[in-house]
């Protein structure tokens, strides 16, 4: 049997109505914003990626499912978001535009990582972005929208970390810093972030590894290195938090998995979650516009997965579906009148269902029962229609013009 691919899954109608509900929170809370959506291809030049997520990253080198398109040209299924909206916003010239240009996606995400709970290859992402701002007000209002959707979706026990990468320049000093710190204890470290201090020294925060996280106990930090503007537009981020009632904790060594971050980065966890935790972050990327070719451009944005905060909401009810009508028939045989008396109530404006499994009569009236139909017009022959009311249980002959206007009437006997 051919089952769906490891680590992907179907969307079953329970769970895309679901879905559609999350899709509505996102409308509202990031629509009243000014936040407008985008959306990009699936699949984009695999250097798109390797320049605007970094050659460094877990995301580049081990999880993008690249191929060939057959003329010589790489492409890969987006691992993220953000790249191809800059690309986009290079591509349309949105510096044209009134700045920021604030966006938002709901899409799917590939990524070739080790399939567990709330970690998956295809997996979905609503992502927000504002484009053309350095206001710390736009990290600020970004981290708010985010965590006032976590609280419209209801998601449990969410903790917000909170710090600033300064920047490259910054970052360049305090990683050669931290380099030198690094080869001064490289006995101590474990294989894996010892073969990675040259390439990514940053990571060695992230190391579960119990020696190496008593060496990154005493470890310079990239706080403490901030320049004056920098400190200055981050302590602006949090006084604005501050003010906002957004609690957070500041913790240096949060370290986000793509390379073009400055200044603010963020995540949100929730500790209804297992080992993966994370529920949506972001962070500023004021250098990513050059790096793609474009003019020099601030950014900030953030994404946050759709799975992950399923999981973590208390249960999201989505309403159920309506029925106004299910249309029977008398005799199982073909029956133009049902067909065409269903086609004309949907364009009524009705939610109209007709029967098309071959029951009994008894068994059709069970089926409307199940789907909580309102209205039942048994057709017969010659065009007569017997009218079900299922919430009082009355039924009464009728000719069938009259069935539509008696269910638009709301009741009111023909
Ligand atoms: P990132 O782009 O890695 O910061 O991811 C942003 C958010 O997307 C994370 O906080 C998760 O909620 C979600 N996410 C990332 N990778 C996966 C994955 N493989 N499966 C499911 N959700 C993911």
């Amino acid at each position: 049997m051919i089952q769906a691919p490891r680590g992907t899954f179907d969307i079953l109608p329970d769970s895309a109505a679901q879905r559609k509900v999350v899709e509505e929170q996102v409308e509202k809370v990031l629509g009243a914003a000014g936040y407008r959506r985008i959306e990009t291809p699936t699949f984009e030049a695999t250097d798109l990626f390797a320049r605007g997520v970094g050659e460094a990253t877990d995301i580049v080198q081990k999880e993008m499912y690249t191929f060939d398109d057959g003329g010589g040209r790489s492409l890969t299924l987006r691992p993220e978001g953000t790249a191809p909206v800059c690309r986009a916003y290079v591509e349309h010239g949105m510096h044209k535009l009134a700045q920021p240009v604030k966006l938002w996606y709901l899409s799917t995400f590939f990524r070739a990582e080790a399939p567990q709970r709330g970690r998956y290859r295809q997996f979905w992402q609503v992502g927000a972005e504002a484009i053309g701002s350095a206001a710390p007000e736009t990290d600020a209002e970004l981290i708010v929208l985010l965590a006032d959707l976590l609280q419209a979706l209801q998601v449990k026990e969410t903790r917000l970390r909170l710090s600033s990468l300064g920047t490259p320049e910054t970052r360049a000093e305090y990683r050669e810093e931290l380099k030198r710190f690094l080869r001064k204890h490289e006995d101590e470290l474990s294989e894996e972030v010892r073969s990675r201090i040259d390439l990514n020294p940053l990571r060695a925060f992230d190391a579960d590894d119990a020696r190496t996280r008593s060496v990154m106990s005493d470890a310079p930090i990239l706080l403490d290195r901030l320049n004056e503007d920098d400190a200055e537009h981050f302590a602006q981020v949090r006084a604005l938090l501050d003010d906002a009632g957004i609690r957070y904790e500041l913790d240096p060594t949060l370290v986000r998995g793509l390379d073009y971050y400055t200044r603010t980065v963020w995540e949100f966890t929730s500790d209804a979650l297992g080992a993966q935790s994370g529920v949506g972050g972001g962070g500023r990327y004021d250098g990513l516009m050059e790096i793609l070719d474009g003019p020099p451009t601030p950014g900030v944005g953030w994404a946050a997965g759709i799975e992950r905060m399923l999981l973590a909401a208390s249960d999201l009810a989505a309403p159920a579906d309506l029925v106004d009508l299910f249309v029977a028939l008398a005799k199982p045989d073909g029956n133009r009148t049902a067909f065409e008396l269903a086609r004309e109530a949907r364009r009524a404006g009705l939610q109209a269902q007709l029967e098309l499994a071959g029951r009994s009569l008894k068994g059709q009236l069970k089926h409307a029962d199940r789907i909580h139909a309102r209205w039942v017009a048994i057709v017969g022959e010659n065009g007569v229609v017997t009218l079900k009311d299922m919430e009082s249980g009355d039924q009464h002959d009728a000719p069938v013009q009259n069935v539509i206007p008696t269910i638009l009437r709301g009741g009111a006997k023909s």
